[in-house]
């Protein structure tokens, strides 16, 4: 049994060493460290994993500097950055700047379309923005495969608009979330080549662990809880998340 922890954050204060052994010691033996702020990218470099480097959506006053720093860092890192995030839309927390927002996800994603990266979106409350987004993004680089939703909270219907645009949809601990059954549906509606796991660690530790810092190991409850919607063993589930995971973000 082996899993991918698609989306996980490190701080200045992460014990990365830590984190990953314990990971590894649950089969969880590969993490994608996700950026998205100056803190978040350089701690994501800090680890020995692939990475995914951007501004997200609360950094909208990054400008032209932000992006030559930005394209600095990927080439710098070229053989670790496997995608550009996080990056996407908000709305639920900061609608006030709902146009900024928009202004720095397109233009993260003609970015990643240049260097031919797969993105790490985010988005909440902004379905239609976020579509919008995305389809005003020429898209010139070959693979039609073109990232993946993180954490997603949306209905199958959303989620079947992603895929059709060459999304990969990846779950978090919210599946696991007592409430969460539209979720659940979604989970068990995203097809077996488009399905990925992750914690968004620190953050949304997945039952039964609701309330303890999260950590990569525990994408393992995550993938059990996925695992028994779908009515399929986990090792098998645990595999087929894998390879869709190197397909997206490439192998070790
Ligand atoms: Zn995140």
């Amino acid at each position: 049994m082996r899993l991918f922890d698609t989306h996980a954050h490190f701080t200045d204060n992460s014990d990365v060493d830590g984190l990953l052994a314990r990971a590894s010691e649950a089969g969880v033996v590969r993490v994608l460290a996700v950026g998205g702020s100056r803190e978040l990218n350089r701690n994501a470099l800090r680890t020995p994993c692939a990475v995914a480097l951007g501004w997200d959506r609360d950094q909208t006053g990054v400008g032209d500097a932000g992006f030559a720093e930005l394209e600095r860092l990927v080439t710098d890192n070229a053989a670790r950055v496997a995608a550009i995030g996080e990056i996407g839309l908000d709305f639920h927390y900061s609608p006030e700047s709902a146009a900024a927002q928009k202004e720095l996800f397109a233009r993260e994603l003609a970015f990643a379309d240049r260097l031919e990266l797969p993105v790490v979106i985010h988005t909440r409350e902004a379905d239609a923005a976020t579509l919008e987004v995305i389809d005003s993004v020429p898209w010139s680089h070959s693979s039609r495969l073109r990232g993946v939703i993180h954490s997603y909270t949306g209905g199958p219907g959303f989620a079947k608009e992603l895929l059709d645009r060459g999304f990969m949809i990846s779950f978090s601990g919210i599946v696991t979330f007592r409430t969460a059954d539209l979720v659940r549906e979604s989970a068990r509606f995203v097809p077996e080549d488009r399905i990925l796991v992750e914690t968004d660690t620190p953050f949304l530790a997945p039952v039964p662990l609701r309330g303890h810092q999260c950590e990569p190991a525990y994408v393992v409850h995550t993938a059990k809880c996925i695992a028994a919607e779908r009515k399929t063993d986990f090792a098998s589930f645990a595999e087929l998340t894998f390879g869709n995971s190197e397909r997206l973000f490439g192998g070790a």
